[in-house]
């Protein structure tokens, strides 16, 4: 049955082509990449001989309503971007919108997704968190930013390019707390991977130090505030604050 198959392919580490994937990329009749030229790379290591055409979600809603036509017709097409999942800070979004619109089928074929690596091996609870993509570049669209998550008790995750991991350890130290735990994935699945983890002002001072740090790439992650206590009242603060209550407007 034709259909639009969103493939993952690895953030660094060859090996983590899933075999759907490799399997998935060699029976479609075309591949939509981000960059042609990059993923040509990824394709001839796996002797994927598919044709590839470019997409990204600036591509116009022409292109866009041509791949989703390529389905109508019968054709299967795959999707890919340069890294990991498509769609996550990737493009993908107007291809699946419209493919889903117009009544395609449309399927996932899982596999690498940094936001997920970085969390699964951070030691940060993961129960419940909040992927917010990359943080603006400016500073000051940072901070407001950084200020508008920082009650948030959510275990926070960005990505960050690696010239400007110092700026936003900075601010997230001045605008979140000095306290505040946060672990630096970078290089994920490569062979420098490495987490440093602590208090947002000891990670700092170790990205400060060693400009190592500051290469490659890198997930943020940054440990919710912690939950407002709910404070029991006893017997007489109970009587108190309905009384105090009651003088209210
Ligand atoms: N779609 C990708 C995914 O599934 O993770 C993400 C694409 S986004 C354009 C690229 C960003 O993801 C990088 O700037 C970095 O923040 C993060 N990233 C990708 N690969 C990584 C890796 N091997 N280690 C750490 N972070 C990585």
């Amino acid at each position: 049955e034709p259909a639009l198959y969103v493939v993952a392919t690895p953030i660094g580490n060859l090996g983590d082509m899933v075999p759907r994937a490799v399997e998935t990329l060699q029976t479609v009749d075309v591949i939509a990449a981000e960059d042609t030229r990059h993923s040509a790379k990824l394709l001839e290591h796996f002797h994927i001989e598919t044709p590839l055409v470019a997409y990204h979600d600036h591509s116009d809603a022409q292109r866009t309503l041509q791949l989703v036509a390529r389905i109508q017709a019968g054709q299967s097409v795959a999707l890919i971007s340069d890294a990991g999942t498509p769609l996550v800070s990737d493009p993908g979004y107007q291809l699946v919108a419209a493919a889903r619109a117009a009544g395609v089928r449309v399927v996932p074929v899982p596999g690498a997704c940094a936001v997920i690596a970085a969390l699964s091996a951070s030691g940060l609870p993961s129960d419940r968190f909040s992927f917010e993509g990359f943080l603006p570049a400016k500073q000051v669209a940072r901070s407001k930013r950084l200020a508008d998550l920082a009650s948030e008790t959510q275990t926070l995750i960005f990505y960050e390019a690696p010239h400007r991991i110092h700026a936003t350890l900075t601010d997230v130290a001045e605008i979140m707390g000095a306290d505040r735990t946060v672990v630096v994935a970078r290089e994920l699945t490569k062979t420098f991977e490495t987490f440093l983890s602590g208090s947002a002002e000891a990670v700092l001072a170790k990205v400060a130090a060693d400009s190592n740090q500051q290469r490659g790439e890198i997930v943020l992650l940054v440990a919710g505030a912690p939950k407002q206590q709910l404070v029991e009242l006893d017997g007489d603060a109970q009587r108190i604050m309905s009384l105090l209550a009651a003088e209210l407007p």
